[in-house]
């Protein structure tokens, strides 16, 4: 018999019937991960509490000859201030779900688990918004994908006089190269510098940034014209494209 183990947060679970869960587990060691929690939907299951979403838990998987179970699990945190709060369901499960769509199985990101792990723990008494937000910016950066915000995306030149945005060149564009995108966005300077805190900062020090309303949904529609354009390129997540094209929360 196999066993390994592994510390986790739950994205997803759903009951899958004969009382068995279906977890979709994002883990420090092994990334993205899917397993069988068996017994889960039973009011006497002990594992019960700590295969619900948002949970983290430290799991012992028996490994399987189609997909891995849990043998056992004990609580880390149980994120209980999220599971109280409807505003703050929504934000949790749209970090999950993100995390769900933009990462492959089993490919392990210990930036990704302690952004996750981190920006739950700050949803506690922090700005959801203003973390939601950076936890878009720097999940793409962790993939590989971080928007080029200091000089011009297509000619590396400075971006003097008005500034534009391009999801499809990947970062703001100076003026002339602005003009042969058509899908190039005018934005704020400020707008920009305050995306470059939010790739920037850790989590923790979001607190000390102010942003206004306007700036607060232009970052919004920027980054989820950027997330929507790497996503139908890399991954095409259909389902979750279409949750999120009406867009994210904030
Ligand atoms: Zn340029």
């Amino acid at each position: 018999m196999k066993l390994y183990k592994m510390e986790a947060i739950v994205l997803r679970a759903r009951d899958i019937g004969g009382g068995d869960k279906l977890l979709v587990l994002y883990s420090r060691e092994y990334g993205k991960i899917k397993v069988i929690a068996h017994g889960a939907s039973k009011p006497s299951s002990r594992k019960r509490g700590f295969v619900q979403p948002f949970n983290h838990t430290k799991f012992l998987i028996q490994r399987g000859r189609e997909i891995d179970s849990v043998s056992q699990c004990e609580g880390v945190e149980m994120f209980s201030f999220i599971r109280e709060d409807l505003k703050k369901i929504g934000y949790a499960s749209y970090l999950a779900e993100l995390l769900d769509a933009l990462t492959p199985e089993g490919e392990p990101n210990e930036f990704l688990f302690a952004l996750l792990l981190e920006t739950m723990r700050l949803m506690n008494n922090g700005d959801d918004e203003i973390l939601a937000r950076s936890f878009e910016i720097k999940c793409v950066g962790f993939l590989g994908y971080r928007p080029v915000l200091d000089s011009c995306a297509e000619c590396q030149g400075q971006t003097g006089g008005r500034i534009h945005f391009s999801s499809g060149l990947g970062g703001v564009l100076c003026e002339a190269c602005a003009s042969a995108d058509r899908e190039a966005v005018s934005c704020d300077r400020g707008v920009v510098e305050t995306m470059k805190v939010l790739l920037s900062w850790p989590p923790v020090k979001l607190r000390l940034l102010k942003v206004g309303r306007p700036a607060r949904n232009q970052i919004k529609v920027l980054l989820r014209d950027y997330l929507k354009y790497y996503m139908e390129h890399e991954l095409k997540s259909a389902a979750f494209l279409n949750r999120f094209t009406q867009g994210p929360p904030g």
